[in-house]
């Protein structure tokens, strides 16, 4: 069970509610970081997040769409979907790449070019 947005961020899988009641502290303040598998490194590295908004249905929900940069090795292939309600207080991943959980699966896909 996460206790904040960076557990969160880093743990659960899609669709699964974030639900801590408690969003109402939430300004949209996504953590600077969160450790999670760089495709390119091949392991958990710390990765520098970039959030930007990308749909805004009321004024307290929407959806922000996260960007990750490996702080390894640069590698910026770490994006995120969050859907949101600031007034229920909760939020839940409606997207994420590389998929959650494929950690130790080194699949073959192209690599993200700058
Ligand atoms: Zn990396």
């Amino acid at each position: 069970m996460a206790t904040n947005v960076k557990e969160f961020l880093e743990s659960y899988a899609l669709y699964e509610t974030f639900d801590p009641h408690t969003l109402a502290w939430w300004k949209s303040d996504w953590p600077e970081a969160v450790n999670v598998p760089c495709r390119s490194c091949g392991d958990t590295r710390s990765h520098r997040l970039w959030p930007t908004k990308v749909a805004g249905f009321t004024l307290d929900s929407g959806v922000y769409m996260i960007h990750g940069t490996c702080e390894q090795c640069g590698n910026n292939g770490v994006m995120f979907w969050v859907e949101y309600n600031q007034r229920e207080g909760w939020m839940r991943k409606a997207g994420q790449l590389p998929a959650a959980g494929g950690a130790a699966r080194r699949v073959l896909e192209p690599a993200v070019s700058q």
